[in-house]
């Protein structure tokens, strides 16, 4: 089966089937699925399994264009793409492929098509098996990446009413889906939507880290992922190049990305990510949108992004091929107040502060995370996860009325002049020149919560924020106000509840040695059980034989196995042709190539 072949996969993965059966009868359809959910398969399938026919994928971007072509080569798949970057020569070589039926799947540009499309023969035409729009979702005003080459597409289904048309995006919302619908002209287009969960993804948040403690975190984060790729997100330009220096400082390779840089740099940064030369960027949101890369372990927002659209967007580039990845979300007082400016000037306030509440009660949240991320996006998940830091670490419940009447006295006595990392510095009894120049270290309260350290200070004040007993004055220098509620706990009428503030400490936290049987196969041969055991060495062995190879070929690394694959292999250690022909993501063309180079490594290791 072509599943197996081609791919050297064994099953399917949720909707997969239905949706390729549904377009195999000639059906329009409209796929929602997360990031690394499976949405290639969908149309490169069709196009595999026509006799003469082709698929055409239109995509907007073209590293990923070259990324799929790439992996499918890779396959033994005849892919080809048809672009505005390759020589007039080149594009007339694929379009006599085309007419000689050599070509299954032709990626191109929207732009590119409905220039071409008119110019090829019927011969060519009537082979087209499906049109597949990747990214969808660039077809809508409402979603968020417009491109108005997309509108153009609608015609497609005019010309070609025989040819079924797949619409397939990450983003779900409903009103972008009802325009992808109308504008494609599919308005019959049966709607598959999977599940939004990505459980390999381990979400976890920081609460109240800035600055130095912030930046040591980010450092013992990242030591557990050594020799892994990772995102870091800053919100500024700037922060994304600090973050990189000092990190390159400690020995720590990383190099900014961002949109105010050339064209060229940005491009270098890309491709030594993707080929595993750069293990981590520092990025705005500019960054990840272009590519494919099934390896990255691990996404830290170092700032809050805007809303959890954004936020899922962006950690969902971790952990492409299934296996283990780690999301990390700094949260603080600072950069809520940043993000909030942001969203009151923007064209959209009232929806952009809504969206922005949200995300600040993701990142407050007592419960699973990972219920609250797939509640907003409305499907239901009735259990926790086990995979986020409420589930590993429910927060324990004190009295916090003492803290709380601390706080609010703090903020009484400056008459209410003071902002919150102020109130920290009074509270804590720093003699900081700001404090002093507003003779606020002659307070009553100062210094009353010395016991306590600066984060967890912040950390708390911002879970009273979120009680209620203060307000920001966002338009007078972002100073703290009590409210009717904070006035009622300060005179001791009310009492209230704290989460506990735990130092997250990523040295101490434990982490298993890389994932083991989910990995193995059904079909794998029993095989001794001592044999069975990943092999951690053996995996940085195949690991640096991939990059060799990669770099002979000129393709990335994870095109020529994914880590989930040389982990299979570090566990299963194939030592002949047959036993790596079943390894997870072996089909037949790579095991044809590789099995050679990776058994004798195996081998050669296990007979040392
Ligand atoms: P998307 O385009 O939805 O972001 P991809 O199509 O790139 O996701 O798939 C993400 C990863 O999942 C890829 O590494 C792909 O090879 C793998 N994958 C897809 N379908 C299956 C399947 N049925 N079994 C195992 N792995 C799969
Ligand atoms: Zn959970």
């Amino acid at each position: 089966m072509l599943l197996r072949s081609c791919y050297g996969y064994d099953s399917f993965r949720g909707q997969q089937w239905d949706i390729i059966n549904h377009t195999l009868d000639g059906g329009d359809s409209i796929v929602l699925m997360p990031t690394g959910g499976g949405k290639s398969m969908c149309y490169q399938i069709p196009g595999l399994m026509s006799d003469d026919g082709f698929a055409i994928v239109i995509s907007p971007l073209l590293a990923l264009m070259n990324d799929q072509i790439d992996a499918l080569q890779q396959n033994g798949v005849p892919a080809l793409g048809l672009n505005s970057e390759k020589s007039d020569n080149e594009n007339r070589q694929t379009v006599d492929l085309l007419m000689q039926g050599k070509v299954k799947l032709l990626y191109i540009s929207p732009e590119k098509l409905l220039n071409e499309i008119d110019r090829w023969s019927t011969a060519i035409t009537d082979r087209i098996c499906l049109f597949a729009v990747d990214e969808a979702h660039c077809i809508s005003q409402w979603g968020h990446d417009f491109r108005p080459e997309y509108t153009q597409l609608g015609v497609l289904k005019q010309r070609y009413p025989h040819v079924p048309i797949m619409a397939l995006t990450a983003t779900a919302d409903r009103i972008t889906r009802d325009d992808i619908a109308q504008q494609l002209n599919i308005p019959q287009a049966r709607l598959f939507i999977s599940s939004f969960d990505r459980p390999n993804i381990s979400l976890n948040v920081v609460q109240g880290s800035a600055g130095k403690v912030k930046f040591r975190q980010i450092v013992q984060f990242i030591n557990l992922h050594r020799d892994e790729s990772g995102i870091i997100y800053c919100l500024r330009r700037n922060d994304t190049e600090k973050m990189a220096a000092d990190l390159t400082r400690l020995g720590i390779k990383a190099e900014p990305f961002h949109a105010g840089m050339p064209a060229s740099e940005k491009q270098r940064v890309q491709r030594d990510f993707i080929n595993d030369d750069l293990k981590v960027v520092c990025a705005t949101i500019a960054f990840g949108m272009g590519i494919d890369k099934s390896n990255v372990r691990f996404v830290i927002h170092s700032n809050m992004p805007r809303n959890i659209e954004s936020y899922y967007q962006e950690i969902g580039r971790a952990g492409r091929d299934g296996m283990p990845a780690d999301a990390l979300l700094f949260y603080n007082y600072g950069d809520m107040v940043t993000l909030q400016q942001f969203a009151l000037q923007s064209g959209q306030a009232q929806v952009n502060m809504d969206k922005l509440r949200r995300m600040q009660q993701f990142a407050e949240s007592g419960v699973c995370r990972r219920r609250i991320l797939l509640n907003y996006f409305n499907e239901r998940f009735d259990h926790d996860c086990k995979n986020c830091d409420v589930c590993d670490n429910p927060p324990e419940r004190f009295d916090g009325t003492t803290l709380a009447q601390m706080a609010l006295s703090a903020i009484k006595r400056t008459d209410e002049q003071a902002g919150m990392y102020m109130v920290t510095d009074i509270l804590r009894g720093w003699r900081k020149a700001e404090v002093i120049d507003k003779g606020f270290d002659r307070l009553k309260t100062f210094g009353v919560g010395r016991d306590l350290s600066t984060p967890e200070w912040n950390a708390y004040l911002l879970q009273m924020l979120q009680l209620g007993l203060f307000d920001v004055a966002y338009n007078e220098g972002n100073h703290l106000k009590i409210t009717e509620f904070g006035n009622e706990v300060l005179y001791g009428r009310r009492t209230i509840e704290l989460n506990k503030f735990e130092r997250r400490d990523f040295k101490t936290r434990e982490r298993p040695e890389k994932p083991q049987a989910t990995i193995i196969t059904d079909d794998t041969p029993a095989m001794p059980a001592d044999k069975k055991q990943f092999d951690r060495v053996l995996f940085e062995k195949l690991r640096d034989l991939r990059k060799a190879l990669a770099q002979a070929s000129h393709v990335p690394p994870y095109v020529i196995f994914s880590d989930k694959s040389l982990t299979a292999m570090a566990t299963e250690k194939p030592t002949s042709q047959a036993e790596f022909g079943i390894i997870y993501g072996v089909g037949e063309a790579k095991c044809q190539k590789y099995w050679r180079p990776f058994t004798a490594a195996i081998r050669d290791y296990l007979s040392k």
